[in-house]
């Protein structure tokens, strides 16, 4: 199976092509759906994360073969785990992944909720390679970020990492999903637009409990005003636009 892969299904709506670096995530986020893509337990996912076998040469092999077909399309690192986990700072997998790109002049996106400390090296990288940064953010108080990604980094070290790479003109994302707390997603938008060069807005899902509680409408409604507003450039994910 190709370790540069086209994702099936709703994934889509995130990137044509995408890899995974590490199997495991130590993020250990509440609504994960890696766990049950990998068949394993979230006890079992989230316990470590480890390079998959050969995971650089085969990237390489396969990102040749892209750059010969002249592939346009960005790779997405990661679905299944956070390029920029704590384990990122002993194995560099996604380093040498982006060095790859860039010597093949490939197009490619990351989407990580990683501490500052283990991006920030990584942001000369990835302007050099025209890689867009992704931010997960869907919290703006850290006590409703800890109950939900209790590993990853707080809110604040988010936005400074946001901030840091705008301001050096790295073309900057943030993943707005799964907004769990739309009032707090909606203080988001209206604080962090000048520094975001493109929203992609998803709610909750499997977990019906909590979902039927929120009036999904009127938050899109609210949210779409307020991106208007400010001349914002965003997505909305199917699961908010199909209700
Ligand atoms: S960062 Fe992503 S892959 Fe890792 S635990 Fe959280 S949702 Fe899962």
């Amino acid at each position: 199976m190709a370790v540069i892969y086209e994702p099936k299904g709703r994934a889509l709506e995130y990137s044509a092509l995408a890899c995974n670096l590490y199997l495991g995530c130590t993020h250990a986020c509440k609504y994960c759906f890696a766990p049950s893509c990998m068949r394993k337990t979230p006890d079992q996912w989230h316990a470590d994360a480890n390079p998959r076998k050969d995971i650089i040469q085969s990237f390489e092999k396969e990102a040749r073969k892209l750059a010969d077909a002249g592939e346009k399309r960005p790779i997405l690192f990661c679905f299944l785990s956070d390029p920029y986990q704590p384990d990122e700072k002993k194995y560099r997998l996604t380093h040498q992944a982006l060095s790859i790109v860039a010597k093949y002049h490939l197009k490619s996106k990351i989407l990580t909720k990683g501490h500052t400390d283990i991006i920030e090296p990584d942001l000369p990288l990835m302007k050099q390679a025209e890689t867009e940064l992704g931010i997960t953010l869907s919290f703006g108080n850290d006590t409703s970020r800890r109950e939900w990604e209790p590993c990853a980094a707080c809110v604040e070290e988010r936005i400074e990492t946001l901030k840091m790479a705008h301001a050096m003109g790295i073309r900057t994302w943030v993943s707005m999903e799964p907004v769990i707390i739309p009032k707090e997603a909606l203080e988001l938008l209206e604080t962090l637009t000048p520094f975001v060069d493109h929203w992609k807005i998803g709610k909750l899902n499997h977990f019906p409990d909590i979902e039927k509680r929120v009036d999904w409408i009127a938050f899109r409604e609210k949210a779409k005003s307020i991106l208007d507003d400010q001349g914002a450039n965003y997505y909305f994910k199917k699961s908010l636009t199909e209700l």
